[in-house]
């Protein structure tokens, strides 16, 4: 656990662009971004990866999408469209072990993903 860089952003020890919080989910700007809007949205719960959830953390990934949606209405990108990835595990791309869902919004995103 103490090398997961997002319970550091949570714990207010590294600072972050926050957009979203509630008791569960914090939200805030990727440091690299890859589209005009490109938040992170988080448990507060140490969750590793996709692999690592459990059957009563259903609730809590669905409360991601749920930020999701508010922050998209927030931002404008609702309406346009925009695209919630999760990247699980070193072929995806997954560099940071604590579970996130990327939101990119504010561009046309092509498809399939890189
Ligand atoms: P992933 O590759 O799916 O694990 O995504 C990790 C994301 O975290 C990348 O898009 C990084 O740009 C982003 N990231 C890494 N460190 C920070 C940070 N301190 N604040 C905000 N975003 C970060």
């Amino acid at each position: 656990m103490s090398d997961d860089l997002f319970l550091k952003i949570i714990a207010r020890e590294i600072p972050a662009d926050i957009v979203y919080e509630n008791d569960d989910v914090l939200a805030f700007r990727d440091v690299n971004p890859q589209a005009p809007l490109h938040v992170l949205i988080i448990p507060k719960a140490h969750i590793r990866t996709i692999n690592d959830m459990r059957a009563e953390d259903t609730e809590l990934f669905g409360k991601l999408f749920l930020a999701a949606s508010e922050i998209a209405a927030e931002h404008g990108v609702a309406k346009d469209g925009y695209r919630v990835v999760m990247n699980c595990n070193s072929a995806a791309g997954q560099t940071v072990f604590h579970v996130h869902l990327h939101l990119l919004g504010g561009r046309e995103l092509g498809w399939p993903p890189g």
